[in-house]
């Protein structure tokens, strides 16, 4: 059932810094498309171990001074000193950035030193006793856990940590399964968690992409999921037109279940986010 109604809710979308002055003016085109969707922030990701610090930087800087959109830069602890966290911290306060989304990272291949941060609470912790209230802190949540958990239970513990060191807000990690999310929130509740949590969403437009990344990170593409997509092959157009309408009614049974608002993984590409904002009648800002 497709429902027409229209949702008051946050709406958010992320991009990752770009290599080359190519992917560069792809990007500013991007957001030059995005911009008139009013989103409520866009998120610019950090490669752990600070490995696209400078590049985070100046998207930052440029997406902030180009179109308006707040900016929630990521950063990531892994394989950092609290002097350079420090540092950068500052540079974002003198830039007048007030919100953050902090993370662990992953430990680039190569890099053995796992630094002064073990674990994604330590940074919010770090973050909230330099800087009091300064930042808004967003950090991640994983409604399918995390591929390092001891066990779902472990997890669970694990993120209320990250909650009580200080976290006002959190995004998933994206799934295509609504009651992951639905029992994640549940789980939540009963540990006394009342944040918002909102949904990451992945548009679905290459396979191979999807199917790698997910082995990665832990995110399950469900079997006819997979099925519908492999049998697509080639064949780009239908693959794309099967993956906006199941992404639209996965947005839409979030929504329509209580999810405050979506995090749009958009990988610095306008069309699969625009179509689906366009599908869920979503207007503008929050209200
Ligand atoms: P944590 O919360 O530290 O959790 C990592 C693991 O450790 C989990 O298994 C958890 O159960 C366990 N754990 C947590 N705390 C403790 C503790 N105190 N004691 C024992 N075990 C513990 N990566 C990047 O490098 N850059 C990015 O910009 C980036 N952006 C992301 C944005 C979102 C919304 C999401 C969902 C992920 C992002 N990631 C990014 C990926 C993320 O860094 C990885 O998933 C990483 O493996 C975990 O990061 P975390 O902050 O969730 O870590």
């Amino acid at each position: 059932m497709k429902s027409q109604k229209t949702y008051p809710k946050a709406y958010s979308v992320e991009f990752f810094p770009p290599k080359s002055a190519e992917s560069a003016a792809k990007l500013r085109e991007t957001c030059a498309e995005l911009a008139p969707l009013k989103p409520c922030f866009a998120s610019v990701t950090f490669g752990a171990g600070g490995s696209t610090q400078e590049r985070t930087f100046e998207t930052v800087r440029e997406i902030k001074q180009t179109t308006g959109i707040d900016v929630a830069p990521h950063l990531s602890c892994i394989g950092s000193a609290k002097a350079n966290i420090r540092q950068i911290l500052d540079n974002y306060k003198s830039q007048s950035i007030r919100h953050l989304v902090a993370l662990r990272g992953d430990m680039p291949s190569g890099m053995r030193e796992a630094g002064e941060f073990r674990h994604a609470n330590e940074l919010v912790e770090f973050i909230r006793g330099e800087t009091g209230d300064h930042f808004f802190i967003e950090v991640a949540a994983y409604p399918e856990f995390h591929p390092q958990a001891l066990n779902a239970e472990a997890d669970l513990r694990n993120f209320k940590r990250k909650v009580q060191a200080g976290a006002d807000a959190a995004i998933t990690q994206y799934f295509y399964n609504a009651d992951a999310y639905f029992r994640f929130m549940d789980a939540c509740e009963k540990m006394g968690l009342d944040l918002p949590i909102v949904p990451g969403i992945m548009p679905i437009t290459n396979y191979v992409q999807l199917a790698r990344f997910s082995d990665a990170c832990g995110a399950e593409i469900p079997r006819w999921i997979r099925k519908r997509l492999e049998a697509y092959g080639e064949d780009v157009k239908s693959l794309r037109a099967f993956g906006l309408d199941v992404v639209s009614d996965l947005c839409r049974t979030l929504l329509d279940g209580g999810a405050p608002g979506l995090h749009f993984y958009t990988m610095n590409q306008a069309g699969p986010t625009t179509s689906i904002w366009h599908n869920l009648g979503i207007q503008s800002k929050p209200v």
